[in-house]
């Protein structure tokens, strides 16, 4: 039987991308025949980074990549999945928090445009990195370098610095 080919899509924030983000797209890449990294425009809560820097640094991270594309997204991302005629979308799990909020994600996703959706689970040792708390503790002083590659982490210098003058 000819195998199908499957093309999946990873939506986030990624404002901005961690290790543990990477870690979900290296797994998806071995999993899927074709992996889009999907940037979500709508604003989010004191966001660092425009969704053009963020698809500008992430495509730089994944340049070595040949089966994954990044690309930004408006408005609801199941539209957006269906119009880029995906399989399925894929997410990431860290913890039992994440699976309470990510299967009511997953069931509505499913409701709305008949989306399956695939989890990976990350290492452990990305267990508690989150885009949210890096943005927190890097804006006081926090050192998040091993959280981030380090091009994400100089350019996450330059705009605290930026903001402070
Ligand atoms: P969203 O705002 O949609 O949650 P994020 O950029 O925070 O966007 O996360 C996108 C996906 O990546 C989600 O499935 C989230 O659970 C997953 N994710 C975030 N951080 C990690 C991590 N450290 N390890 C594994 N998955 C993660």
């Amino acid at each position: 039987m000819k195998k199908k080919f499957i093309r999946a899509i990873f939506p986030g924030s990624f404002d901005p991308i961690t290790n543990g983000h990477l870690d979900v797209i290296n797994r998806g890449v071995k999993l899927f025949d074709e992996l889009i990294v999907a940037v979500g425009r709508s604003p989010i809560k004191n966001p660092l980074f425009t969704p053009q820097e963020r698809v500008e640094m992430i495509k730089e991270l994944l340049a070595d990549i040949p089966n994954v594309s990044v690309e930004s997204f408006d408005g609801l991302m199941v539209k957006y999945a269906k119009r880029r005629e995906v399989d399925v979308i894929l997410r990431g799990l860290r913890s039992l928090t994440d699976v309470q909020y990510e299967f009511t994600l997953a069931m509505t996703n499913r409701a709305v445009a008949g989306l399956e959706t695939i989890f990976v689970m990350t290492s452990a040792e990305y267990g508690f990195t989150s885009s949210t708390l890096i943005r927190e503790a890097a804006s006081l002083g926090g050192d998040v370098s091993n959280m981030i590659p380090k091009t994400v982490y100089d350019r996450l210098q330059q705009r605290l610095k930026k903001k402070k003058s």
